[in-house]
């Protein structure tokens, strides 16, 4: 599968790492499966009380749980299909405190957890995987789209 992103999803998820240069931030992506490919439409902010720290973060579920359902109830099809964050230690590949929720999210889900790290060596860097259970990953690509 590909990962198609909106363009205005793509650059929130940019202004939101920026704002986060020396802690690690996040977001969750809804959108949609079609065509044997994700689309990602929305990305919702991690919320004001999610934790940023140094080589740690946590969503604020509350807050995207209301979001998500705010967003959904109008505009289906669209779902919660997957989230990201960012490794301040430049690793782009998931740690285990991560495959923890990606395999919670995995079991969901009939295609599996989409999951993107954001590294920022060199500049922003979206690294995104398709988590399935058993726990294993596979890079997957990605297009931004023009909206
Ligand atoms: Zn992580």
């Amino acid at each position: 599968m590909e990962v198609w992103i909106k363009k205005a999803a793509y650059l929130d998820m940019r202004a939101e790492n920026a704002r986060y240069t020396d802690t690690e931030t996040g977001g969750v992506w809804l959108g949609q499966v079609c065509g044997g490919h994700w689309l990602i439409t929305h990305n919702l902010s991690p919320g004001p009380k999610a934790l940023h720290e140094p080589g740690r973060f946590a969503y604020d579920h509350e807050y995207v749980l209301t979001q998500a359902e705010q967003i959904t109830a109008s505009q289906q099809p669209v779902s919660v299909i997957g989230y990201w964050h960012s490794h301040t230690s430049g690793r782009d590949i998931p740690s285990p405190g991560d495959a923890s929720l990606d395999e919670q999210f995995a079991a969901l889900t009939t295609n599996g957890a989409l999951c993107g790290i954001v590294t920022n060596r060199g500049g922003f860097c979206l690294t995104l995987y398709q988590a399935k259970l058993p726990l294993r990953y596979k890079k997957i690509n990605f297009i931004i789209m023009e909206d």
